[in-house]
C-alpha cells in the first residue's frame, strides 16, 4: 500500500510536470471510484477543463491538485493504485478508473487493480484536515503530541501508528519499520510506554519516512512512480516483508504475529512486550472500536 514515501514520490514528480497545464478533458472516470465529496464524474471533468493546476499537494496519504477559485481534486491510492503520467498513445492499462487529458498529448491515468483507491472534488481542504492527524514530518509531530495520544490509549501502539486521525501518512510497513528502530513490541499497549519510549519512536519515525523519502519509496508488487519506475527502499528495510530472516540487530529470525488486524514484522529478541506488561498481553485482542483507521 502507498505510504506518505510513495505519494510524496509521486507528488514531487506530478508538482514538477503538472503545475500550469490545464486538463483538456476528463476522458475517463469510473463513478464508482468517486467516494470523496458530493460532485458528480461531470461536475468534476466541469470544474477542471482548461484550468491551469497551481499546485500539487499531499495530506497523510492524499494527494491533491489545485485548481485555483474551482476547487481540489483529491485522489487516494488505496492499495494498489497507481497515478501514472503517460503519453495518450500508450494503451490504457487494464483497470484504468480515471484518466485526464492534457496538451502535448499527455495523460494522468489512475490504475488500480483492487479498487480501494477513491477520487473526489473538495472546494475546500478543510473537509480532509478534519479527519487527519499531524505530519510526521512536520513541526507539529512532537515528543509531546505523540505521548498526549499514547497515554489515553489501550490499543496496541501499532494500532496507534496506524490510526491516520493521529498520523497521517503511516502505514504498515513504516509503523513496523519504526517499532523496530525503537525498540518497541507493536503489540504493547501505547499507554504503557514511558516517555522516553514514545520519544525515540517519534524521532524513529522520521528517520524511516526519510530514508525512504531519499530511495523513493518502497516497492514489492504493486507501488510504481508516476513514470512507472519502482522505489528503492525495500533492500533497506530491516523487518517489514522479512519473516524468518536474520533480524539485522541480534540475527534471531524476523516474527510475524497480527496486530490492530494487520501483519506485524518484528524481532522477538530485540523488541520484548515484558512480562510485566499485561495492557500489552491485553491488547494482543483489542476490541473493535481500536481497529486502525487506516482507511480514512
Ligand atoms: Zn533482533
Amino acid at each position: 500500500m502507498p505510504e506518505l514515501p510513495e505519494v510524496e514520490t509521486i507528488r514531487r514528480y506530478l508538482q514538477a510536470v503538472l503545475v500550469g497545464q490545464a486538463p483538456t478533458g476528463v476522458r475517463h472516470l469510473d463513478p464508482r471510484l468517486i467516494r470523496i465529496g458530493d460532485a458528480s464524474a461531470v461536475e468534476i471533468a466541469e470544474a477542471m477543463r482548461g484550468v491551469p493546476i497551481a499546485e500539487v499537494g499531499r495530506r497523510g496519504k492524499y494527494l491533491w491538485l489545485r485548481f485555483p477559485r474551482q476547487g481540489f481534486l483529491v485522489l487516494h491510492l488505496g492499495m494498489s493504485g497507481r497515478l501514472l503520467w503517460e503519453e495518450r498513445h500508450r494503451p490504457w492499462a487494464k483497470h484504468t478508473h480515471l484518466v485526464v487529458g492534457f496538451p502535448q498529448d499527455q495523460e494522468l491515468r489512475l490504475v488500480d487493480p483492487r479498487r480501494f483507491g477513491r477520487v473526489g472534488w473538495l472546494p475546500a481542504l478543510l473537509a480532509l484536515e478534519d479527519k487527519l492527524g499531524v505530519e510526521p514530518l512536520g513541526p507539529r509531530f512532537t515528543a509531546e503530541y505523540l505521548a498526549r495520544h499514547c497515554h489515553s490509549r489501550r490499543a496496541p501502539i501499532k494500532a496507534v501508528l496506524l490510526d491516520q486521525s493521529v498520523v497521517a501518512g503511516l502505514g504498515n510497513i513504516y509503523a513496523d519499520e519504526a517499532l523496530f528502530a525503537s525498540a518497541i513490541h507493536p503489540a504493547r499497549a501505547a499507554c504503557a510506554l514511558a516517555d522516553g519510549e514514545v520519544a525515540r519512536l517519534r524521532q524513529a519515525i522520521r528517520r524511516v519516512l526519510r530514508r525512504a523519502l531519499k530511495y523513493r519509496g518502497t516497492s514489492f508488487s504493486d507501488y510504481v512512480d508516476a513514470l512507472g519506475h519502482p522505489g528503492e527502499n525495500q533492500h533497506y528495510l530491516a523487518v517489514y516483508g522479512r519473516r524468518g530472516h536474520p533480524c539485522p540487530r541480534c540475527g534471531a529470525p524476523v516474527a510475524v504475529i497480527p496486530v490492530a488486524g494487520r501483519s506485524s514484522h518484528f524481532c522477538p529478541t530485540c523488541q520484548p512486550i515484558g512480562d510485566g506488561d499485561a495492557e500489552g498481553a491485553l491488547a494482543l485482542y483489542p476490541n473493535a472500536e481500536e481497529r486502525d483507521h487506516a482507511t480514512v
